[in-house]
């Protein structure tokens, strides 16, 4: 079995060609989860735009991989951004094969707490951001004979955490919409499916304290926290030709976590 730190160490591992000539979008691509995953599908041989709200930090990023990958400024609640990012790639390789709707934030209040406005910044990002994303892509991928499109859901939208109402209701939807747009677009050669990860190391996470952050590891049947490397392992999976006859499946990352 690899070691978990081998899956960390991105740069050196063996290069592949299983997404040669694929143009992939990743949105939230500046650090943690997105980051790992356009540096994974990019190591599969695509080529890979990093969207983000920091749009230096996607740059910077992309700038350390090889070929022609870049990064772009884009708030995924915005419809003029989400088209813009859609634009600037086909521009650049005349479309697109891969996205990853990846882009998240937390604002976690117990519902006593918890403001308007932090709901409807969960919701927007999440929700509305997801489905801006899998509306702009699909109409491009259906266009060009078809394409994947992998959605990042959470556990907190299957087994709902307290203090995450905002954030289990948008990632439940997530499971929703992704199961509506994939019967909704079978036949156009486009799938769409998302991922539920469970404890991941993240700047996310790292936010937690290092209590709940214990609490949670001891809850995992595989008694640690995943890598995002171990994320982008199922987005590769689900973006590629291995994964040709499933669509609006949800495959959970979570070392046994919620099962
Ligand atoms: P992170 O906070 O480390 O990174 C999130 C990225 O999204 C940042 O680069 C940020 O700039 C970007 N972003 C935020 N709002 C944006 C917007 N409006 N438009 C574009 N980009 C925006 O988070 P992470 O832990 O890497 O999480 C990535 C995804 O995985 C999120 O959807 C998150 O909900 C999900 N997830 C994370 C975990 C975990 O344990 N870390 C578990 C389950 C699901």
């Amino acid at each position: 079995m690899r070691d978990v730190e081998e899956l960390v160490e991105g740069e050196e591992r063996e290069r592949t060609g299983l997404l040669a000539g694929r143009r992939a979008v990743v949105t939230g691509a500046g650090q943690g989860i997105g980051l790992a995953i356009a540096r994974e599908l990019s190591r599969h041989g695509a080529v890979v735009a990093l969207a983000d709200l920091d749009e230096a930090r996607a740059t910077t990023a992309a700038a350390a991989l090889p070929g022609d990958s870049f990064g772009v400024g884009c708030d995924v609640t915005s419809p003029d951004d989400v088209r813009g990012a859609v634009d600037v790639v086909v521009k650049q390789w005349g479309g697109v094969d891969i996205w990853v709707n990846n882009a998240g934030v937390t604002r976690d209040a117990s519902l006593r707490r918890m403001t308007v406005e932090d709901f409807d910044l969960v919701i927007g990002v999440h929700l509305r951001g997801t489905w801006l994303g899998v509306k702009e892509a699909s109409a491009v991928m259906r266009d060009n004979g078809g394409g994947s499109i992998v959605n990042i859901s959470s556990m907190s939208g299957k087994i709902g955490n307290p203090g995450q109402t905002n954030y289990s209701a948008a990632k439940a939807g997530i499971v929703g919409l992704t199961k509506a747009a994939a019967k909704e677009l079978a036949h156009h050669g486009v799938r769409v499916n998302a991922v539920q990860p469970g404890l991941i190391k993240t700047p996310m996470t790292a936010a937690m304290s290092a209590e709940a952050f214990a609490a949670t590891e001891a809850t995992i049947p595989m008694k640690r926290a995943g890598e995002p490397e171990e994320v982008a392992g199922a987005v590769v999976f689900l973006a590629s030709d291995l994964s040709s006859y499933v669509t609006g499946s949800v495959i959970e990352v979570g070392g046994g976590r919620g099962m």
